[in-house]
């Protein structure tokens, strides 16, 4: 016998009826994203490798280590399953001009690939919704941004999804602040675990997140990066948060939010739920005014978040407002010589006239057949047998009332079908 295949590990089928919950998690999404104005992109899944070396920066841990990179030898070219969207969504804008006109708030949603240990709420492949405001350059599309992620929690059904936020200021800042975190750190080496020694000189801002005693108290003694913010940086978070606070949008100030990914200035933020264990961010995201330049397009700002749609589905099962599984109206059972084609055309022209038919296939007594319609939670069962055949007419039994069953002229079913179904449904 052959071995039995498996999905790749970090990989997820998604059942019927989590997909059910997963497509209203989606609509919900897209509704909303359409409502706020921001209008649907669709990037590749693959991209040249130096886009993201280039975008997320060489020293992240996307790049380092997560990035599912190969060389297609047909073409002769480096390629990469993309890791996040922010990337391929500027490189998109950049090629096909999108923001000569104008700045420009776009959305995509789908599949993202990272090799990372996998655990609850951490796969290899996961899926994000992201949204982009490209041209803007002012704190009013940060906090349109915040804002409304917060007033999609409270929609889908989900609260206690706490805000941080932070202020890593402009590349300049970060520059001077980075200088003197590395003479910092140098000079406390000797504290410092292997982790943050190969940090120090790479990324030295990714050594503020360490989970490390000792290093903590490293950090602790830091320059703290606030004090290296200019007037216009702290003019700019000052608008964000003015927003916020008028919007009644709660937030805590993290100074230790960095963010894994190295476009990022200004206003940074992630969206945390204590109800999901390590992996609580649902969402991320930030400024990052420099990325347009960095892909050798013409320098303009930007700013965005992704969520982690895993993680937010987790939630919502946990929530009591998962929703109903989706019924069929009717389900069509048939014995019998000749009923096969009778029942196909009847479930045919229902379905042409917009409802949701399912066939019985697969024979079996009518008793059988009645046990599979009461299962597939359809409201009507329609019965075509030799009799119904012969007088041209159909059986109709309400599934989820005691009322007795009803015989209907084949000609009438169509016609009636709705009132049908409002009164199997009272
Ligand atoms: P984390 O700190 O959890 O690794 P991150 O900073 O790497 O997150 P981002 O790149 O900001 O994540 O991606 C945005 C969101 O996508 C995250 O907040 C999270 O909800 C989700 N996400 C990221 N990586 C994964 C993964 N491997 N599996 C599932 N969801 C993920
Ligand atoms: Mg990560």
């Amino acid at each position: 016998m052959s071995a039995k295949l498996q999905a790749v590990r970090g990989m997820n089928d998604v059942l019927p009826e989590e997909a059910e919950l997963w497509q209203g998690f989606e609509r919900t999404v897209e509704a909303w994203l359409a409502r706020w104005g921001y209008r649907p992109m669709r990037m590749p899944l693959v991209e040249h490798t130096a886009l993201f070396r280039r975008a997320i920066g060489e020293a992240t841990d996307i790049v380092e280590k997560e990035m599912y990179s190969w060389r297609d030898e047909l073409n002769d070219e480096e390629l990469t399953l993309r890791p996040e969207g922010t990337a391929s969504c500027v490189r998109a804008a950049i090629e096909h001009s999108l923001i000569y006109d104008g700045p420009k708030r776009l959305w995509y949603g789908g599949p993202m690939y990272r090799h990372e240990r996998p655990q609850k709420g951490r796969y290899r492949q996961f899926h994000q919704y992201g949204a982009e405001a490209l041209g803007f350059a002012g704190p009013d599309v940060d906090a349109e941004l915040i804002v409304m992620c917060a007033r999609l929690w409270p929609e889908l059904g989900l609260s206690g999804i706490r805000l941080e936020l932070n202020n890593i200021g402009s590349a300049e800042e970060r520059a001077r602040h980075r200088g003197d975190l590395i003479r910092h750190l140098e000079a406390n080496e000797a504290r410092l675990d292997a982790e943050a020694r190969r940090r120090m000189r790479t990324n030295p801002l990714r050594v503020l997140d360490s989970k490390h005693p000792l290093v903590q108290e490293v950090v602790a003694s830091a320059p703290p990066l606030k004090g290296y913010l200019g007037e216009a940086s702290r003019a700019h978070f000052g608008g964000v948060t003015k927003l916020l606070d008028a919007a009644g949008v709660a937030y805590a100030f993290n100074p230790r939010l960095v963010r894994g990914l190295d476009y990022y200035n200004l206003t940074v933020f992630e969206w945390v739920s204590d109800a999901l264990g390590a992996q609580g961010t649902v969402c991320g995201g930030g400024r990052y005014d420099g990325l347009f330049a960095q892909l050798g397009g013409k320098p303009a700002p930007g700013a965005g978040f992704a969520m982690g749609c895993e993680r937010l589905v987790a939630l919502l099962k946990d929530s009591n407002r998962r929703p109903s599984p989706l019924r069929p109206d009717a389900y069509v059972l048939l014995q019998g010589e000749g009923t096969l084609a009778y029942a196909f055309a009847l479930a045919d022209e229902l379905r042409a006239a917009g409802h949701a038919v399912v066939q019985h296939a697969g024979g079996g007594s009518f008793k059988s057949q009645m046990k599979k319609a009461d299962g597939s939670g359809a409201w009507l069962a329609l019965i075509v047998g030799e009799d119904e055949l012969g007088k041209g007419e159909v059986a109709v039994k309400l599934l989820r009332r005691n009322d007795p069953q009803l015989r209907i002229p084949r000609d009438q079913v169509v016609q009636g079908f709705a009132g049908l179904l409002q009164k199997a449904r009272s």
